[in-house]
């Protein structure tokens, strides 16, 4: 005999169904689709097809609502010590070129007094990420249990890691048949994914950083506001206090991309010397985390905390405990963190560096910081499948600054390479990705559009 939930209660079939024609899903229609998919007793035909089904049909706001809170269910919600409250953040980009933020923020926020879980990911297409440069640092281990990321958090206030086997298991299931089902962009699949895993992380703040421009996801202001506010409403939904900054991704981030070179960039900015652009990202995003934890009364003492923690050394200790709680040897870090070090005597250098050089006079106005990425990644810099194996050392030096004025001739990118080798039609359409004009514009352009900051 079945009981009164049971006759009301849907099939997966039927859930599809629903969906595929356009009707919103109740809260038991998506905990039954979410639960099945983490049980793994769904068919892989089923998930593709409901997959497809909301790729289509999207989702409204009450559905994403539901998605994103059984997506975070699916598996472990971590939880702090009770005097943490408040103090837990984390931040999350949508990936771009060069984007070594994470890196220099997360011992930022640290040494201002926050609790930093970072969980990040690692490189997919064109965009890097966090996970392969930092194990470009011999030992660095970003698999932590739960338990050694509540230590390490208590001892040094920061971590980066990659995400548990027990976190959100039922994305690692969604995301692989998204790829497989060309259906990874669509904005409540996104933003379930997303917010779900931060969810997990029990935050109480959280900062996105999403990219639009030539090298990102998004390739306009509008689409990039749309997941930032999908993204902003399903965090605050969730209870955690969550800001977007809107930021232009159309060449890189600093001077150097690739692994170990963008390791070596965030140690330079760590000990002061970090380039405006990826500066004004690390101030921003750390000043309104500490202003949406009421560690700064406004976004501008915010970021003169993030300053003043990076000129008293604070920040850069951080990172050097982090790196040694995270299994690199004392020596390894101690060298790494010291002023005017070689950093090539712990990071490999490739075995070859060729300079470009620029083919006429002019002002520097523009890099497409996609050809570059998609050349880097040809030269193993990246990966195309997940678990493919990358080449840390490949990678690039930009050694011109917007606005600059040059003369024809003039070495403007350092490119570094082992096997395979740089091609002569790599080196043209990196010669084509630089443009040479007549003003210097460039030279004072923030790459921050718009702060969408909570109520
Ligand atoms: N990052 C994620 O974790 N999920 C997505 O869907 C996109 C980016």
């Amino acid at each position: 005999m079945q009981t009164p939930d049971q006759v009301n209660m849907l099939s997966i079939p039927d859930v599809i169904r629903k969906k595929r024609d356009g009707e919103t899903l109740s809260d038991d229609d998506i905990k039954l689709f979410i639960g099945a998919v983490t049980e793994k007793s769904i068919q892989d035909a089923q998930t593709g097809a409901m997959l497809m089904a909301i790729w289509q049909k999207g989702m409204e706001v009450t559905e994403i609502e539901s998605f994103t809170r059984e997506m975070m269910l699916s598996g472990e919600v971590m939880s702090w010590p009770q005097e943490w409250a408040g103090q837990v953040v984390d931040k999350h980009s949508t990936g771009g070129v060069g984007d070594k933020v994470s890196l220099v923020l997360a011992p930022v926020l640290a040494a201002c007094g926050l609790k930093v879980p970072m969980i990040s990911g690692r490189g997919l297409a064109h965009t890097g990420g966090t996970l392969d440069k930092l194990e470009s640092i011999p030992g660095f281990n970003i698999q932590q249990s739960s338990e050694q990321i509540l230590k390490i958090l208590g001892s040094v206030g920061c971590c980066i890691v990659g995400q548990t086997e027990k976190i959100v298991p039922a994305d690692r299931v969604l995301y692989a048949q998204r790829d497989a089902t060309s259906t990874v962009d669509s904005l409540p699949l996104i933003t379930g994914s997303i917010i779900s895993k931060k969810g997990a992380e029990s935050l109480s703040a959280l900062i996105l950083d999403v990219k639009f421009g030539k090298a990102a996801l998004y390739k306009d202001l509008e689409s990039a506001k749309k997941l930032a506010q999908s993204l902003g409403r399903e965090g605050n939904g969730l209870g955690m206090r969550t800001g977007a900054v809107l930021s232009t991704m159309d060449s890189v981030i600093g001077r150097n991309v690739g692994n170990s070179l963008e390791v070596i960039e965030s140690l330079e900015a760590l000990k002061g010397n970090g380039p405006e652009d990826l500066m004004e990202l690390v101030t921003t995003l750390g000043g309104i985390l500490l202003l949406m934890t009421s560690k700064a009364s406004d976004l501008s003492e915010g970021r003169k905390q993030v300053l003043d923690v990076v000129k008293s050394g604070a920040a850069l200790l951080r990172f050097q405990a982090m790196m040694e709680a995270q299994g690199v040897a004392k020596k390894t870090a101690e060298t790494l963190c010291s002023a005017h070090t070689d950093y090539f005597s712990v990071l490999r250098k490739s075995e070859h560096q060729t300079e470009l050089r620029t083919l006429a006079d002019g002002a520097v106005t523009g890099l497409d910081g996609l050809v570059l990425a998609q050349v880097l990644h040809k030269l193993g810099a990246g990966r195309s499948k997940a678990g493919e194996p990358i080449n840390h050392s490949v990678g690039a030096e930009l050694l011109v600054s917007f606005g600059q004025k040059v003369e024809k001739g003039t070495p403007w990118l350092r490119i570094h390479y082992e096997k395979p080798s740089l091609t002569p039609d790599q080196m043209s359409r990196l010669q084509n990705a630089l443009t040479l004009g007549s003003d210097s514009k460039m030279q004072t352009q923030s790459l921050v559009k718009e702060l969408l900051l909570p109520n």
